[in-house]
């Protein structure tokens, strides 16, 4: 049982964390708007140091980029690995506006990623809950928090 005390801590706790979340993925959405303005499908990334910082940004370009690797989350891991000289990255969120596909989710778990939060569901491609369950495969070795359906 919580003392009143500790549960007027524990409401602000849980309030800060829904604010910070809240926070980064209005980031993911203005780099989806990025995307759109580009003439790509709306998606973007951030990836959130366990400092709080945004050590990484990306929004889907792979047509700009002639690039089939070029998603929002790639490239946001990949300026994250960049800044931090380290190619896993375990302490961080990665945010994304829209569920990840099959390649994404792939190095998500290489970079050692300890949480994923995703706006909406990809029916059509997504790899944490709709066409794959990877995530939560108990023959991968890490282990991947993962927040679905965050303002869908
Ligand atoms: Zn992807």
């Amino acid at each position: 049982m919580l003392n009143s005390e500790q549960l007027s801590e524990f409401t602000r706790n849980s309030k800060l964390e829904t604010r910070n979340s809240s926070f980064y993925m209005d980031e993911a959405l203005a780099e989806a708007r990025k995307a759109q303005a580009a003439g790509e499908v709306p998606v973007g990334a951030v990836l959130v140091g366990p400092d709080g910082e945004i050590w990484g940004r990306g929004y889907n370009q792979p047509i700009n980029l002639a690039d089939p690797t070029a998603h929002a989350e790639i490239l946001a891991l990949r300026e994250a690995a960049r800044q931090a000289g380290n190619y896993r990255l375990p302490g961080t969120t990665l945010y994304v506006t829209i569920e990840p596909c099959l390649m994404c989710l792939g190095a998500i778990i290489h970079a050692r990623l300890q949480r994923l939060v995703f706006g909406a569901p990809d029916p059509k491609a997504g790899a944490c809950v709709s066409l794959y369950q990877i995530p939560a495969d108990p023959r991968l070795n890490h282990r991947l928090e993962v927040q679905g359906g965050i303002r869908e």
